[in-house]
């Protein structure tokens, strides 16, 4: 338990905001992205800047208390927020500075992926991170980044420069590929792992207008589409990166009739690149059915990095699935759609990703910590409802559906993406690099301070790793 006088001297010595329980304050700043995750630290700290995360850490390995790291709150596996410990929370670090001319951007842990292009948009360039807009740069790079320019430019992580690291024991490190190279290997993939990121150094890219969109069917044209979108991935061009959706249309969304009252599948994404190239390249798929909708338009490439937000709300109840696909099989497909027509929720989005075969692939595999990239398919079954009432029938056939799947599955996994925490499941996504991490948590973090995570438990010899 921590005493009123210690928390009212941690309270004194940082610039931002305490809270704990039964202050104004405290239930908004334990609000993340899932609203399964109910968790209620002892304090919660929302730092002001680098000093407050150093003061915070050094607090929580004084008074021997439980420490999570919170960036946007926005894994659904909620490992943001701890039970009873300290909360270091990164969400007011919203700092922002694009240089054009080398073109980088320097970005605080507290940033969205959103906020980040908007900033670019204005000099003509996009950064690499998610699919949606609402997601944090904090976890979503440490552990990987897949989003809209994954085939052109690989994932967020592989666009990372440099990063400013507060440490287990409070000190402030740089890492980039000159300076702590063994830490920026760990932190390319590690997740928090390894320390507390406030700043990440990122190499951006001209984007400025894009073509994006989505064509929709309803589901019941569904196997035509998706094994027609397999073949055209094949020859797709690096400049386009696409993914399939089942999902069913809010009321807001102007639709035609045919697409209301069922599930939709759909396959969208981005073009980045000439725009008179990306038509040509999107025909066969803009023709195929014909479809339903096609709401394929150019825009700038901060609008295409937040299109699909309408999808995931936040304050919904979430449980996800996500693994890598073998191949996208006639079987998966049929599976997929199968189980997608009997879910218990409207809210439900199932995605496949097409992350490979471009320049997300061309990485070497010991290049950074990153689990697998030989699967180029991955398949996130994001389960979504309204109600805690509901939670039982929609876990279930979540549950169920999965076990459909494993014929279909790879012994891998992206991490960001897992729904469950557990050893297995760090070790089911880093795989053969697990020891090789886990000497590094040794290195760096050897009490595994750092822990609310998809843990590495530090090896048991000491030993240093060299990138
Ligand atoms: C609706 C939705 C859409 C998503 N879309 C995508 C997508 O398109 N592509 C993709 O790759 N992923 C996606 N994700 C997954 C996303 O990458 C992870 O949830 C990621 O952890 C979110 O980052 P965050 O900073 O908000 O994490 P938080 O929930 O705040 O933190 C999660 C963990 O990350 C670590 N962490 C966060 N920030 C830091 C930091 N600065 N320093 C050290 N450790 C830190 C901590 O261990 C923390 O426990 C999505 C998730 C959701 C809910």
């Amino acid at each position: 338990m921590l005493s009123p006088s210690a928390t009212e001297k941690l309270r004194a010595s940082v610039r931002g905001r305490c809270f704990w329980p039964g202050e104004q304050g405290y239930d908004e700043a334990r609000k993340i992205h899932n609203a399964m995750i109910d968790r209620r630290p002892a304090i919660i700290v929302q730092c002001a800047g680098v000093a407050d995360v150093i003061a915070a850490v050094k607090f929580a390995r004084e008074h021997d208390v439980a420490a999570s790291v919170r960036g946007t709150g926005h894994n659904v596996s909620g490992t943001s927020l701890c039970e009873e410990g300290l909360t270091i929370d990164l969400s007011a670090l919203k700092g922002i500075h694009v240089n054009p001319r080398t073109p980088t951007a320097r970005v605080e842990a507290g940033v969205t992926w959103a906020e980040v292009n908007q900033e670019l948009q204005v000099f003509g360039l996009a950064a690499p991170g998610g699919y949606v807009g609402t997601t944090g740069v904090g976890g979503l790079t440490l552990g990987g980044g897949l989003g809209w320019m994954v085939r052109k430019h690989g994932c967020a992580l592989d666009n990372l420069l440099s990063a400013d690291v507060v440490t287990a024991d409070g000190q402030i490190l740089t890492a980039s590929s000159t300076e702590n190279a063994d830490l920026f290997w760990g932190l390319r993939g590690g997740g928090g792992n390894f320390g507390i990121v406030t700043s990440f150094e990122f190499q951006v890219h001209p984007a400025g207008t894009v073509l994006a969109g989505l064509v929709l069917h309803p589901a019941s044209k569904g196997r035509e589409l998706l094994r027609f979108w397999r073949e055209y991935e094949k020859t797709a061009p690096e400049e386009m990166s696409n993914g399939a959706i089942l999902f069913n249309a809010p009321p807001e969304l102007p639709l035609p009739e045919v697409l209301r009252g069922g599930p939709i599948a759909s396959v969208g994404g981005v073009w980045v690149g000439p725009l008179e190239v990306g038509e040509k390249a999107l025909r066969p798929l803009r023709e195929f059915g014909p479809p339903a909708a096609d709401i394929y338009q150019p825009m700038p490439y901060s609008a295409a990095q937040s299109m699909a937000d309408f999808l995931w709300p936040k304050g919904l109840y979430n449980y996800w699935k996500s693994n890598y696909l073998k191949s996208l099989s006639d079987g998966a497909i049929d599976t997929m759609l199968e189980f997608y027509a009997k879910a218990p929720s409207w809210r439900t989005v199932v995605v496949v990703e097409h992350d490979g075969d471009g320049a997300f692939s061309r990485v070497t595999a010991d290049a950074t910590a990153f689990g697998d990239r030989s699967w180029p398919y991955n398949i996130v079954v994001t389960t979504q409802w309204t109600d805690a009432g509901e939670s039982e029938a929609n876990i279930r056939w979540t549950r169920e559906f999965w076990q459909a799947m494993q014929p279909f599955l790879a012994d891998a996994a992206y991490v960001n993406y897992l729904g469950d925490i557990d050893e297995e499941s760090a070790r089911t996504a880093y795989g053969q690099k697990y020891e090789r991490l886990a000497a590094l948590k040794a290195k760096y973090d050897p009490t595994n301070f750092f822990r609310m995570n998809q843990n590495i438990k530090p090896s048991q010899a000491t030993a240093t790793t060299s990138a």
